[in-house]
């Protein structure tokens, strides 16, 4: 038995064959023609085949992971018609006398270099997609097809990578699970991965590729990200134990969708998703939250290799808030520093991190950054329900200078003639004592809590989140936490206020029902959590002692 490491991107288990992912390699040769009008005719000819195909893959994919996931060929489509990458084509045959093939396959290249090259993560990650549809094009011109699966029964494919068409045009009848070489767990093929249920292990290594074999028996662990190459019987009976468990679950849970979080004695509560990216959106969807609570805007600058343009940041806040259809959408305003670094920040080492130079304390000290971030998410107001809120909040003081900065943005945008929402509700994040304890103060300031109870913690019992060696000391249920928030529901809904917890405390179930007694509003968690909250929910009787 031998045992590889990656990272799971889609939780579940699987147990079976290995198959070798078999792209037939598509190596251009170039060649002299001097026809070049018959090379453009080729090119238009094989254009029409790719968007016949492009349209089937995308109705395919509509049924199986849903529209926001579906957009991808869509761009696929867009870049097919794409006037630069069209004429780069023709230019190539006219002034070169070459064949069609190779001005694909050097067109290709060029595109996705100046894709991979750009700062804004959204167009690093169409570098996969012109490649996609270039090899897509170039296979139509040699009459031969790309995507094969080698074998009739459901198999473990193995790759060194998935483009998103080769992921969704995998048949899903014959696919068990699909282990890459490389990949990162935000790309689209991760996404499509967790949309089509299949469990996936991405970033094994390429030494993985070398050592298996067509028809090795494998387990795939898409929790733990772990692979065993011929499992011994042991290794199988506990992991056909674990799956036997783990799909009884999910299927319990699957009855839950399209149903309300709604305890047996009626007390209401919202569970919403916490998300990082705009490509979580999927996830999101398809665990039926019922809005984001949570969208750590910070990831948009950790992507990036410079600050992300306000034209970048509005476009990402309006794709989350157009996917979400009207349901709430909550941002979080810049939350860098501590461990979260970004080079082009130039941050000081500090000793305290946490304690240190990091979010709002940052946004307020240069509110030329702060501002560049207000103007994108106010433009994009109009496109759902926006909320905004504010991290690290320890004061009154900075309430009232962020609202200021608020109302002067606004000004500044109704004086530029720009559109933005009169609904933007504006919020705080209970995440450290001072905030919960000044709570009474803060509340008639504002629209809304959200109770970060990571850092919460780490702050109310001075341990610091990052270092596992003090886990003992870190009770996540500790009186003094929960004292706190408790006493922050009493002063939001003394203030009229909603009150929700965003932190991963929300998701865990032992807690549930304490919570629900506080009085807190809204539950924000990580996706997959979200039927398993629900369920725990649908469970309880608050008319009753505790449960
Ligand atoms: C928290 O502190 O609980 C929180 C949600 O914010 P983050 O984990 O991003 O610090
Ligand atoms: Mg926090």
């Amino acid at each position: 038995m031998r045992k590889y490491k990656g990272k799971g991107v889609y939780g579940a288990y699987a147990l079976g064959k290995i198959s070798i992912f078999k792209r037939q390699d598509i190596s251009v040769k170039r060649f002299h023609v001097e026809d070049t009008s018959s090379e453009k005719a080729r090119i238009k000819s094989a254009k029409e085949k790719s968007a016949l195909q492009i349209k089937s893959i995308h109705e395919k994919a509509l049924k199986e992971v849903g529209e926001t996931n579906a957009q991808i060929f869509e761009i696929h489509m867009m870049m097919l018609e794409d006037e630069d990458y069209n004429e780069s084509i023709e230019n190539i045959i006219d002034t070169q006398h070459v064949n069609a093939e190779y001005a694909v396959a050097v067109t290709a290249d060029n595109f996705s270099e100046m894709f991979s090259s750009m700062d804004d993560a959204y167009m690093q990650a169409r570098a996969a997609d012109v490649k996609d549809i270039s090899n897509r094009i170039i296979s139509n011109l040699s009459g031969e097809t790309s995507e094969k699966i080698s074998s009739d029964d459901k198999m473990i494919i193995c790759s060194d990578d998935l483009v998103p068409s080769e992921t969704v045009s995998l048949d899903k009848a014959k696919v068990l699970a699909f282990i890459t070489a490389n990949g990162s767990s935000n790309s689209h093929t991760a996404i499509l991965a967790r949309n089509m249920n299949i469990p996936a292990v991405i970033g094994v290594g390429s030494r993985f590729l070398s050592e298996i074999e067509e028809g090795m028996e494998a387990i795939v662990d898409g929790f733990t990200g772990e692979i065993y190459v011929n499992p011994d019987e042991k290794t199988k009976a506990d992991m056909l134990e674990k799956k036997r468990a783990d799909e009884e679950k999910k299927k319990l849970l699957q009855s839950l969708k399209g149903k309300d979080n709604v305890t047996l004695d009626g007390r209401r509560v919202n569970i919403y998703a916490n998300i990082g990216s705009v490509n979580n959106i999927g996830a999101v969807l398809v665990n039926d939250a019922g809005g984001i609570g949570l969208f750590r805007s910070e990831f948009l600058y950790l992507e990036n290799n410079d600050f992300p343009s306000e034209e970048q940041q509005f476009n990402a806040y309006k794709r989350v808030l157009e996917s979400m259809a009207g349901k709430k959408v909550i941002i979080r305003t810049l939350d860098i520093g501590a461990d979260k670094q970004a080079e082009y920040f130039n941050l000081k080492k500090e000793d305290n991190p946490a304690l240190g130079y990091r979010a709002i304390r940052i946004c307020l000290t240069k509110p030329e950054i702060f501002r560049v971030q207000l103007r994108a998410l106010f433009r994009a107001s109009i496109y759902g329900s926006l909320g905004i809120m504010f991290p690290m909040i320890t004061s009154v003081g900075e309430v009232e200078k962020i609202l200021d900065i608020c109302e002067e943005v606004k000004a500044e945008l109704k004086s530029d003639g720009i559109e933005f929402s009169d609904n933007i509700e504006l919020g705080i994040m209970i995440e450290t004592p001072a905030a919960a304890i000044i709570s009474d103060r803060l509340a008639p300031m504002v629209d809304f809590f959200s109770v970060g109870t990571n850092d919460l913690i780490q702050y109310t019992l001075a341990c610091d989140r990052q270092n596992p060696d003090i886990e003992e000391f870190c009770d996540t249920h500790h009186e003094a936490v929960l004292r706190l928030i408790e006493m922050s529901a009493e002063n939001a809904h003394k203030h009229n206020i909603w009150i929700g917890i965003c932190g991963e405390l929300a998701a865990d179930t032992s807690l549930t029902e304490v919570f629900l007694r506080m009085g807190i509003d809204e539950l924000s968690v990580s996706p997959p959590y979200i039927l398993a909250l629900r369920d725990k929910v649908r469970s309880l009787d608050l008319s009753k002692g505790s449960n």
